[in-house]
């Protein structure tokens, strides 16, 4: 899919104009981009009719590639879609101020009460916990572990209580304690049902939660779009937790929740750990459903895992398709050590298909170190010049490293293919690199 895109844009980024045709064809590649990351059709409709007003539009402006124009136009308008910049909680009022969470069981809403307190007792605020789901015996005892986990106060709900007695003591408990947010983590069921909508209600009612959170599951895509727009008209929610987006979720369900309730995704959940869940960054998610890579998020993992001057000078080699054997053995390294640099490649543009590969690759350990044994073999400046190893040379390096002349065929082969697509993908029109705006 990724590919199937970078190859649009690239052909756009060949053309010296941009004819409505072209536009056309670009967004059939970005309808498909976006149904594919499970948004909704009628979203996608009107967003692909948008972008291709826009498009249109901005033909003339000078010192832009088509291709910039197109991507700049389709990013921006998703973004927009998305809900603009990040979007706070609205905590003002009462005190303590309350959030609600609300969602289908096992969507990761007591996970994410827990999550949801960490991250607000960082911004100094002082989180107070309730469980009010009485009907799964676990549930209770789910959210009281997490809370003495964090050493957050949490009400002592048992299981024979009304969930509205529960809220309404609760509060009451809050207070004394002088805490100033109170997460209320709710019931679930398998599907919306009356009953639940009206415990949600006479919940809210009693709390009158500043913030009403829908906590949907990412991976279920379309599903949690129709979940998400009957809690809203049952209850009326005010923003929704993404979770689960660690695993292959694309986060198309994050732009079709937003469209179809006017409520933004305000929060992520990148895991099972209480730590991971992120403030939402509606441009991170644009780029995440486009297959267009995740620049930002690149940069910050590159800080941690590499050096981030390595990263960038690594970026830059990738810009300019000089990305050589001796980056590849060095990565290659890396990734054995760390398996940091699949990752990596998977954020930046267009490289996801390298990633997969080197991906495959990973696991290999034979494999792997038969490739370091070749490149070990060769000298430096074949290694930064690939294109000057002749047969004769490739003999010598088959025999220094214990291989055949197949073997070391078959890496030139891989690791042109690869540079192939890095400097296709990447240098976009004139040597420009469009969607990266931050390197
Ligand atoms: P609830 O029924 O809505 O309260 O859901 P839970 O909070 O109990 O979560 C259900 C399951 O999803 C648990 O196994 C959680 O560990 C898991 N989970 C929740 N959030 C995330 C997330 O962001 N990523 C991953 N990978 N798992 C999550
Ligand atoms: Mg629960």
């Amino acid at each position: 899919l990724t590919d199937r895109l970078s190859g649009v844009f690239r052909s756009l980024g060949g053309r010296v104009q941009l004819t409505e045709e072209n536009i056309q064809e670009a967004m059939r590649e970005v309808r498909l981009a976006l149904l594919e990351a499970d948004v909704n059709f009628k979203v996608v409709k009107d967003f692909t009719d948008t972008v291709k007003e826009k498009a249109l539009g901005t033909l003339v402006m000078k010192g832009v590639s088509p291709a910039q124009q197109v991507i700049k136009v389709v990013n921006d308008e998703l973004v927009h879609l998305l809900g603009g910049e990040s979007t706070e909680l609205k905590l003002q009022g009462q005190q303590p101020a309350v959030i609600l969470m609300a969602g289908l069981q096992g969507s990761g809403k007591t996970t994410s009460s827990g999550k949801l307190a960490l991250l607000l007792r960082k911004q100094k605020m002082k989180p107070y916990l309730v469980p009010a789901d009485v009907y799964r015996p676990a549930a209770i005892e789910q959210l009281r572990t997490l809370a003495k986990q964090l050493d957050i106060p949490c009400f002592d709900s048992k299981a024979d209580m009304k969930p509205a007695d529960i809220v309404q003591n609760a509060l009451m408990d809050a207070k004394e304690k002088q805490c100033t947010v109170v997460i209320l983590d709710t019931a679930g069921r398998l599907h919306i049902d009356e009953p639940l909508m009206q415990e949600l209600r006479t919940i809210k009612d009693i709390a009158k939660p500043q913030e009403t959170l829908f906590v949907a599951d990412a991976m279920t895509g379309q599903d949690a779009v129709t979940v998400a727009d009957a809690f809203n008209q049952q209850i009326g929610i005010t923003g929704v937790v993404l979770t689960k987006m660690d695993g292959d979720a694309r986060g198309g369900a994050a732009l079709s929740i937003k469209a179809v309730t006017g409520a933004p995704v305000k929060f992520v959940g990148m895991g099972e750990k209480l730590s991971e869940m992120e403030v939402f960054h509606p441009d991170r998610i644009a780029g995440r459903i486009l297959g267009m890579g995740d620049v930002l998020t690149l940069l910050e993992k590159a800080q941690s895992t590499i050096e981030q001057e390595e990263a960038e000078a690594l970026a830059k080699k990738m810009q300019k398709a000089k990305f050589d054997l001796e980056d590849f053995r060095t990565q290659m390294k890396r990734m054995r050590s760390m398996g940091s640099f699949e990752s990596i490649l998977k954020m930046i543009p267009g490289l996801g298909g390298i990633a997969k590969q080197l991906g495959e690759m990973k696991g290999h350990e034979k494999e792997i170190a038969k490739t370091e044994a070749i490149i070990n073999s060769m000298t430096m400046k074949e290694r930064r010049n690939p294109d000057i190893i002749n047969p004769s040379r490739k003999v010598r390096i088959a025999n220094g490293s214990g291989t055949k002349v197949q073997d070391v065929n078959q890496l030139l082969r891989q690791f042109d293919q690869m540079r192939k697509m890095m400097s296709g993908m990447l240098k976009g029109g004139k040597g420009k690199m469009p969607p990266m705006p931050n390197m």
